[in-house]
């Protein structure tokens, strides 16, 4: 299982610069969740404002 972010994110930055892992990424564009790092301790997606990270099955699962 990993954490997944959404269309809801808003590029805000803060989950970037809280994950203890360093498993979330920058891209030219958006952020995104590098799950092979990931150790879904759940802290980015607690301090989201946004709702926009999710557990990647939830994503799935509502497609
Ligand atoms: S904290 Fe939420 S809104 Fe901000 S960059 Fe991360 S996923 Fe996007
Ligand atoms: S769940 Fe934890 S380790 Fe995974 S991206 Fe979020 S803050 Fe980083």
């Amino acid at each position: 299982m990993s954490f997944q972010i959404t269309e809801n994110c808003v590029k805000c930055g803060k989950c970037f610069e809280i994950c203890p892992w360093k498993a979330i990424k920058e891209n030219k564009d958006d952020f995104y969740i590098a799950t092979e790092l990931c150790a879904d301790c759940g802290s980015c997606a607690s301090i989201c404002e946004n709702s926009a990270i999710v557990p990647e099955h939830y994503k799935t699962k509502f497609k």
